[in-house]
């Protein structure tokens, strides 16, 4: 029978929960806070150019939004070019120049015995090997050199944390991706940038914008700040969450209180084209420079993000240089990181050669999956938390990493909210 359900959250694991569910023939009305759909996965247009605020590249296993941007007509593009760089001593290397031979063995070594482990994308499947932290395992598996220049780096680039606040689960799930299907890392983005998804989703939808969420009650009715729903969906951010859920079930409780999030900022600078090498996306290994984390090419996305000769970088930041940069006004920002930036990237050799463009600030940019972390968020997904009192948790902070994680999450929701009300 049709439900009247309230989606709270229009990131991409609210928005493709939403559409699930209203092809199922609910009744599903969305709420955002902000201006704008996508949430962390959302551009800017400013200047001519797409500034992809949060998630800034696809890789072409994220198999599950590839079939949504087929069903919407969105062209899926591989990137220009595809290599990826590691700072030493303010210079960039090939990822494979980097180690010593001795540490390339023994990271081999590595990818041929984790054959058979769970999906990145779904680390319910990797809980059974959440029993301890990436770097302390890989330190102890294959050494220092790998541990700080491959592991602690590629947390750095793409959680903004260090690896030992990742769980040994989560690394094996990519160590397993990778070496199974190298090709489904190659990068790729969707035609009109990473707001064009969810705007797909969102024009289907009956989506409530600038609207806030004050107050969730839930009950044998949920009401969503003062209109009643047969039940609800939140996928905003565990820490929002538990702001305005009024009145969670322990469990709910428990699973809320237990998500950490890195916070980061992603900031863009303009510069000239021509000295933008062919490589894609830098990482800067803690042990070479604790702010900056990575960088990214922005001109590996085509034409559209090339104006007058002029492209942009799109620089990350590490969660502890992040917070102390938050409360700065724009221009601040821009300067400290600048001052950094340009001692890991020699592509630039002063401050002047660099333009502040634009910046995006992220609390919580990205969920740890720490150690204990995945074990706890299978056993409430799995449990009977979930769906306590007609309320559903959604989104990447369960288990359900990145974008296509989230994406995975919002579906898998959308079934479990499905199952119930057939029930
Ligand atoms: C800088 C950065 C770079 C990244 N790079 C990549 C990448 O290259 N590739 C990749 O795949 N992933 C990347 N990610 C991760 C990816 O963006 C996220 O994992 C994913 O988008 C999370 O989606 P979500 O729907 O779970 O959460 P969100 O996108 O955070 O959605 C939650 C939504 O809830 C809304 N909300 C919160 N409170 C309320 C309220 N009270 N009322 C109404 N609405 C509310 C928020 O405004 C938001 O829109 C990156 C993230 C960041 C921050």
């Amino acid at each position: 029978m049709s439900k009247k359900i309230a989606v709270i959250g229009a990131g991409i694991a609210g928005l493709t929960c939403a559409y699930e569910l209203q092809k199922a023939g609910h009744i599903v009305t969305v709420y955002e806070a902000r201006s704008q759909v996508g949430g962390r996965m959302a551009s800017r247009e400013k200047d001519g150019f797409l500034f992809d605020i949060g998630a800034d590249h696809l890789c072409n296993l994220y198999d599950e939004m590839k079939k949504y941007c087929t069903e919407f007509g969105i062209e899926w593009e591989p990137m220009r070019f595809l290599k990826y760089g590691i700072t030493v001593d303010g210079k960039i290397f090939s990822p494979n120049d980097v180690l010593s031979p001795l540490s390339k063995f023994r990271l081999a070594l590595q990818y041929f015995l984790i054959r058979n482990v769970g999906d990145f994308f779904n680390l319910n499947e990797l809980a059974p090997h959440d029993n301890g932290d990436a770097y302390s395992f890989m330190r102890r598996r294959t050494g220092k050199q790998v541990a700080d220049y491959f592991v602690d780096a590629f947390t750095a680039v793409y959680q903004f944390h260090r690896a030992d606040e990742i769980s040994t689960g989560a690394l094996l799930g990519i160590m397993k991706s990778i070496s199974h299907n190298k090709k489904g890392w190659d990068l790729h983005r969707t035609q009109g940038g990473m707001q064009a998804l969810p705007n797909a989703f969102a024009s289907r939808l009956d989506v409530r914008l600038n609207h806030e969420v004050q107050s969730v009650e839930s009950g044998s009715q949920v009401i969503v700040d003062g209109d009643a729903y047969d039940l609800a969906v939140i996928a905003s951010q565990a820490t929002h969450t538990k702001w305005f859920y009024k009145n969670p079930t322990q469990k709910q409780k428990e699973i809320l209180d237990s998500a950490r999030y890195a916070s980061t900022i992603s900031v863009a600078f303009r510069v000239d084209r021509t000295k933008l090498k062919d490589t894609s996306v830098v990482w800067v290994p803690y042990v070479e420079n604790q702010k900056i984390s990575g960088y990214v090419n922005e001109s590996m996305k085509g034409e559209e993000m090339i104006r007058d000769g002029k492209s942009l970088v799109c620089v990350w930041l590490h969660e502890e240089f992040a917070k102390t940069l938050l409360e700065l006004d724009d221009e601040k920002v821009f300067e400290a990181v600048k001052k950094e930036f340009i001692e890991v990237c020699p592509w630039f050799s002063q401050e002047k050669e660099i333009e502040n463009f634009d910046l995006e600030r992220w609390i919580e940019a990205m969920p740890k999956f720490y150690p204990g972390s995945l074990k706890k968020a299978k056993a409430f997904i799995e449990g009977e938390g979930q769906g306590e009192q007609n309320i559903f948790l959604c989104g990447d902070y369960l288990n359900s990493p990145w974008t296509e994680g989230a994406l995975r999450c919002g579906q898998r929701v959308a079934q479990q909210v499905m199952k119930k009300t057939s029930s």
